[in-house]
């Protein structure tokens, strides 16, 4: 039995200590098991990543942390490793490239409840399930053991008709028996009763999905068998256009992987609020295989699925960025749908991207992998022309239907339309309102647009409107001297919300009342500028009263079922247009909905970001990709004042691939991601010369560090404020780390994070973000 064991601890340091082991530890320390240590006159969980029989000759150089007496390990929780090899190694692998400590990285790979010292785990709820122990074959036994107790041989019977196990709860529901009749079965040893945790299910009962099995296509037919030939860790970018049924090819992908037993899978969604109807096509398929790893679970809730993944009694697990821990053992499958979304990257320390953590976890579990998206990450896309993944395509809808028409409205130019339409019962025609010159309205909704929606409703048919921009007014501005309201704690304009009367703050949630005279100059000349969601739906419901809106943003859907009963909504047809953020561009499939109005292209496309065009041209393809997905057809509707601007312009042709040539063109000098490899790394705090001197001083600190080793395959760039330079009360700079060599930057941001010391360790920061999503 070893007598020492190395163990991570989710504690800011880069490092592992070492605890002796006492006579109560388990006979076979597996790394990965979790143990409650002493630290610091604390008590903490942490993960077991190593031990050792004797003295190591290399342990205990005496330092402040490992005093020359070890302490003893103060108790051994779980009867096995809660974290599996291959789940570990993946760990590892993301500490070492995210730059994190490997406590960190392992406490992002447990529910909550596990890792924290002070929050014991409660036991899952639990439920009695009855099962058949003695089997009485022959009918003479069976009227021999029942003569006096016909009540015990009808749930007997009933247990063998059930397949041999039922919940004690359900057999005294069905039959109408007393628990006494379970219990002496149980007594006589013929059943046995046995504790089993309950999977409390929020999706129980919701969004039930038809479990229409469809003919795959052809094109679909040679994509499953594509995959199917694929070998144990290679990666396939599933390339189909929006409507081409990716779906179907995951499902066979999944059933494959469940027909040989003992194997797992997991599916990686953005997020599952907003895919209510890809989680419900998976549940109506695989029923009781699946945990759904929803945000809406409450730590207990989390624990219990976690559970039921580790014991195997759930073979997939499907949920947002964070289950691709999911503890499954032997998982053949992970699929990553919508791969190119944003919120796969996570913000905090470990700052990891699921996708990225998928094709690891793959390779030490031996699963494929299979990585869907109608518009495919620049990243991937490199690695598909680098020849380290394969390309899969679906480049037609699914029945015959095509991609919608896309119209562009140069909003610079935006006249009163000189036709005359059919007036209209329900709706006024656009004809018979004020011009647009002062028409308000005319700011939301150009005469095109006004005039496709009409018609359409008329037809009966439904539409969704895109802002990518929430609140009713971007933001206040006085008109005399130009003074903008902005966040005493971020340097982020404030955003005005008109329920409740507001002044907002996205960053940091500040919020105070809105005024009218200028708190520069006292003239009372303040005006709402920009427009946001909340005044579209007013400004179209004033335009148009009998049009049935339904708005969906971050304000309307704070309630834990707040987005399905939205979209609910809308697939039963009693909403004609669905309005809102980014989050209606995702994954919705409403046959119903026949035109797609995009308010402001614009939103976002100038952002001083590397990415900004790439987020534009994904967000408009996804969003069009919600018109025409039934037999009517679709048309799409894009108001810009930068109709030349390639993602606009490539939206418009449904070019991915001109898209991909422009934009990586303009990312290779200066180089950007896919071209090279980037980390952002970010000093902050709260005295704004102190954060400029520290980050100065890092990046004087990384130069000497280039010239003394003749790394030459390394770019320092910066420092500089950035883009954002205040978020909640924190000054913040930056600078960039650049190279094509990915081993050569894991080194030195792995120095950088061991070795380098800020001047002030209290008021500053430092954080590395290695392969950054947004630069903001
Ligand atoms: P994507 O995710 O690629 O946008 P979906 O998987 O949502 O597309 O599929 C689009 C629609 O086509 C869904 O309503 C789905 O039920 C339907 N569908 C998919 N495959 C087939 C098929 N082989 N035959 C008929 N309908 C299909
Ligand atoms: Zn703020």
């Amino acid at each position: 039995m070893p007598r020492l064991v190395d163990v991570a601890l989710a504690l800011p340091l880069h490092r592992t200590f070492r605890y002796t082991v006492g006579p109560d530890a388990p006979t076979d320390i597996a790394a990965g098991t979790r143990v409650v240590v002493p630290f610091r006159s604390r008590r903490e969980i942490g993960i077991v990543v190593g031990s050792h029989d004797g003295d190591p000759p290399d342990s205990h150089a005496p330092d402040a942390h490992s005093p020359r007496v070890l302490k003893a390990v103060h108790a051994w929780p779980d009867a096995e490793a809660a974290i599996r090899p291959a789940l570990l190694e993946t760990c590892r692998w993301m500490a070492q490239h995210y730059v994190a400590p490997l406590g960190v990285a392992l406490r992002s790979a447990l529910p909550v409840l596990l890792t924290s010292a002070t929050a014991p785990a409660p036991p899952g709820k639990r439920q009695r399930v009855v099962v058949i122990e003695r089997l009485l074959d022959s009918l003479m036994a069976r009227d021999d053991a029942f003569r006096r107790s016909p009540k015990q041989r009808v749930v007997y019977e009933y247990l063998e008709h059930v397949g041999g196990r039922a919940t004690a709860a359900s057999i005294i529901s069905t039959l109408g028996v007393t628990d006494g009749v379970v219990a002496s079965l149980a007594a006589r040893g013929l059943v046995r009763i046995e504790q089993e945790s309950v999977l409390r299910d929020p999706f129980a009962g919701r969004s039930a999905a038809s479990t229409v099995r469809h003919e795959p296509t052809a094109a679909q037919a040679a994509a499953i068998e594509r995959i199917g030939a694929r070998s144990p860790g290679q990666v396939t970018l599933l390339h189909g256009v929006t409507g081409s049924g990716k779906t179907l090819v995951y499902l066979d992908v999944l059933r494959r992987v469940l027909a040989e037993p003992g194997s797992s899978a997991i599916v990686l969604v953005p997020e599952i609020a907003l895919t209510p109807q890809t989680v419900a096509r998976f549940r109506a398929v695989f029923g009781d295989q699946v945990a759904v790893l929803h945000s809406a679970l409450s730590d207990g809730e989390r624990l219990d699925a976690w559970r039921a993944l580790h014991r195997g009694e759930r073979r997939i697990a499907v949920g947002a960025r964070s289950a691709i821990f999911a503890p499954l053992d032997r998982v053949r499958a992970i699929i990553v749908d919508e791969e190119h979304e944003a919120s796969y990257k996570q913000g905090e320390a470990p700052r990891y991207h699921a996708r990225d953590v998928a094709i690891v976890r793959a390779r030490h579990e031996g699963a494929v992998v299979v990585l869907g998206s109608a518009t495919p990450s620049l990243d991937t896309w490199a690695r598909v022309r680098g020849g380290h993944v394969d390309l899969v395509a679906l480049p037609d809808r699914v029945g015959g239907s095509t991609l919608p028409s896309v119209e562009v409205v140069d909003l610079r130019d935006s006249r009163p339309p000189a036709t005359a339409a059919e007036p209209s019962e329900r709706l006024p025609s656009p004809e018979q309102r004020p011009s647009a010159a002062r028409d308000p309205f005319r700011r939301v909704l150009s005469a095109p647009l006004e005039r496709a929606l009409v018609e359409r409703v008329e037809r009966g048919e439904q539409a969704i409107l895109l802002l990518n921009r929430r609140g009713y007014s971007s933001f206040l501005q006085c008109n005399a001297c130009g003074d903008v309201a902005a966040c005493p704690n971020c340097s982020i304009s404030l955003t005005y919300h008109r329920h409740p009367d507001r002044l907002a703050c996205h960053y940091c949630g500040h919020s105070e009342a809105p005024y009218t005279e200028c708190r520069r100059c006292r003239h009372a000349t303040v005006r709402q500028r920009g427009l946001g969601t909340q005044q579209v739906e007013r400004l179209l419901g004033e335009r148009m009263p009998a049009l049935r809106i339904a708005r969906m943003d971050m304000d309307t859907t704070t309630g834990k079922w707040a987005h399905a009963d939205i979209l609910e909504k809308v697939g039963r047809g009693e909403v004609d247009v669905l309005l809102g953020t980014q989050m209606i561009a995702k994954g919705l499939d409403f046959p119903n909905v026949t035109l797609v109005g995009v308010i402001d292209a614009d939103v976002g496309i100038n952002l001083p970001d590397f990415r900004a065009s790439e987020r534009a041209f994904q967000l408009l393809a996804q969003v069009a990709g919600r018109a025409g997905r039934g037999v009517k057809g679709g048309h799409v509707v894009i108001q810009t004042r930068m109709p030349e601007h390639h993602a606009i312009q490539c939206a418009v042709s449904h070019d991915y691939h001109a898209f991909v040539a422009q934009e990586l063109e303009g990312r290779t000098s200066p180089p950007y991601p896919p071209t090279t490899r980037l980390a952002n790394v970010v000093v902050s705090g709260l005295d704004e010369s102190a954060v400029a001197e520290a980050a100065q001083g890092a990046t004087q600190w990384l130069n000497r560090l280039v010239r003394a080793r003749s790394l030459s395959g390394l770019a320092v760039v910066g420092p500089a404020p950035c883009p954002v330079d205040r978020i909640k009360e924190r000054w913040r700079w930056h600078l960039l780390l650049r190279s094509s060599d990915g081993g050569l930057l894991t080194s030195v941001l792995q120095y950088l994070a061991t070795r380098y010391e800020l001047p002030d360790r209290h008021a500053l920061r430092l954080t590395i973000d290695r392969d950054p999503q947004s630069l903001l």
